[in-house]
């Protein structure tokens, strides 16, 4: 019988794999994945430098260094943090397998399987894959947005989705430009972005699931003079379920919805939540999970909730975001990208930047 089933091995089904195993020493993790890792492209890949709080920093999949941001409103520019380094733009297939080798390092067993469902049963759960049948005392959902096993297990989702949609423009000779660009005219509901990668640059937008995404980005395109080659897309839950476990099963990362509502970045967040899940669950005491749920609240829910009012600036007409943008700009040198908290900060409150 296996400690632990994780399935999904996108980035925080292969951390949660890894750590759990350095929490539990001599567990038996199985981590499970159904298509090729890190493909289809699922994401852009601007992180902040706080992700290599969670894992080493490896040449392998970091593809520039990022120094703040310029955003565009209709007719004004403001500048975010370009005075420091803020963050990296990451190599998305590099980085999935990087995670998913170190993974097997650490002796996580890994399958290529699907999975389809599972069963509670007394001191354990049965999961059953297009392949085997495998026995576990915990069940872990990192399957992406639309887990399967989040609806294998009846949990609710997310009760919003974003729709992103993406392009690579291959520039010829280096790209200098070291800063990340939001355009807040190119979606009524998000924003879009021109992000500066090792040979290219990427233009990229979300809007609510429902509405033409392919249509958004050929305005976008047309506006800022950018040609539509390869396009990858992907969904962005916005709001985490009123419940991420069940019994022996959990939830995490874009399972979870444990995502930035204001930008769309779950790779951070996943991280600290599959970092909580390994710390605090106990394989030997199923109840666990509870805590898990409780503390990745504690840790995450304020910075999520803070991030959906500021994701409603996005829908207000260009002249009332202007004066946020204006007041966010005066207070960027106390922003940190991942906590919108850090924006409404008092001068002697500087402790957890
Ligand atoms: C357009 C776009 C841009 C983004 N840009 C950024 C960004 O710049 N920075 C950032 O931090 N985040 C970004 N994100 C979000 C980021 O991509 C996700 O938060 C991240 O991929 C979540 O990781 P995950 O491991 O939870 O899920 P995923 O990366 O979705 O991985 C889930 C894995 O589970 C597998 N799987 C699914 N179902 C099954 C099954 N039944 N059996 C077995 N395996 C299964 C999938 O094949 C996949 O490999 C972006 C997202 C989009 C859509």
């Amino acid at each position: 019988m296996y400690d632990l089933v994780v399935v999904g091995a996108g980035p925080i089904g292969s951390h949660l794999a890894s750590k759990f195993i350095e929490e539990n020493e001599g567990s038996d993790v199985l981590l499970l994945e159904k298509g090729e890792v890190g493909k289809p492209l699922k994401g852009t890949g601007h992180v902040s430098t706080d992700l290599f709080n969670y894992i080493p920093k490896d040449e392998s999949f970091v593809e520039k260094e990022i120094y703040g941001a310029e955003v565009h409103n209709r007719f004004g520019s403001y500048s975010f943090g370009k005075d420091r380094q803020t963050s990296y733009v990451i190599d998305r297939v590099e980085f999935d397998s990087f995670l998913l080798q170190r993974a097997k390092e650490k002796g996580v067993e890994f399958k290529k399987e699907k999975f389809l469902d599972y069963e509670a049963e007394k001191g354990k759960v049965k999961v059953e894959t297009d392949e085997d049948i495998y026995e576990s005392r915990l069940l872990a959902g990192c399957d992406g947005p639309q887990s399967d096993v989040r609806t294998a297990a009846e949990l609710d989702g997310p009760d919003k989705f974003l729709h992103g949609i993406f392009t690579n423009q291959i520039e010829v000779g280096p790209i200098e430009q070291d800063y990340v660009e939001v355009f807040l005219n190119a979606s009524k509901d998000f924003f879009g972005w021109k992000v500066p990668r090792e040979e290219s640059f990427e233009y990229g937008l979300a809007v609510e699931l429902g509405k033409d995404s392919r249509e958004a980005l050929e305005r976008f395109s047309d506006k800022e003079g950018f040609n539509i080659t390869d396009v990858y897309s992907g969904l962005i839950p916005v709001n985490p379920p009123e419940k991420t476990y069940k019994g022996r099963t959990f939830l995490c990362g874009d399972a979870a919805g444990q995502v930035k509502p204001f930008s769309g970045g779950g790779l951070v967040y996943g991280m600290t939540a599959a970092e909580i899940a390994a710390e605090e669950i106990d394989p030997e005491d199923a109840t666990t999970v509870e805590k898990y749920e409780e503390a990745w609240r504690e840790e995450l829910e304020h910075e999520i909730k803070l991030g959906n009012k500021i994701r409603k600036i996005y829908k207000l007409p260009f002249w009332l975001r202007a004066p946020p943008l204006w007041i966010g700009e005066k207070m960027s040198q106390e922003a940190h990208m991942d906590k919108p908290s850090s924006l409404f900060r008092y001068e002697g409150d500087k402790t957890s930047s």
